[in-house]
């Protein structure tokens, strides 16, 4: 056995009922292993820790409340397919209204703009290049 199985163990390693052999094999670790003896170490003083702390009990009433809720009947609410429907429905209408690319005219605000921000790390060459070809079916 090697610490990385050893450690993944070691957390079941006081409980009761633990298989025989597998509690013999830890501990053949254990005999030999001062890294896995901390970790041991330091899982039981954390056990001990939390069991030494009271249990806070859940408010009068959790329990009726929590049953009460799920007897009620579920919400109504729309199918999931109506939302894609519903985007499909608006994508559809959106190309269907969208102006033609012909149509589309860069302003001259627009190629200033790219002109300017050519230089910098938000300009690219595609941009110029679309806003070039629609300049010239503009003239
Ligand atoms: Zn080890």
């Amino acid at each position: 056995m090697n610490c990385e199985v050893c450690q993944r163990e070691l957390a079941a390693h006081d409980l009761p009922d633990q298989p025989a052999r597998r509690q013999a094999a830890v501990e053949a670790h254990l005999a030999q292993c001062p890294e896995c003896r901390h970790e041991l170490a330091v899982l039981r003083r954390t056990a001990a820790l939390l069991a030494s702390q009271p249990l806070d009990e859940p408010p009068a009433g959790l329990w009726q409340g929590v049953e009460a809720r799920l007897a009620q009947p579920t919400p109504w609410r729309l199918p999931r397919w109506t939302y894609a429907g519903a985007a499909a429905l608006v994508a559809v209408l959106a190309v269907a209204v969208w102006p033609p690319a012909e149509e589309f005219r860069a302003t001259p605000y627009l190629r200033d703009h790219y002109r300017v921000s050519l230089g910098g790390p938000l300009g690219d060459a595609a941009t110029g290049d679309v806003l070039a070809a629609l300049a010239e079916e503009t003239q």
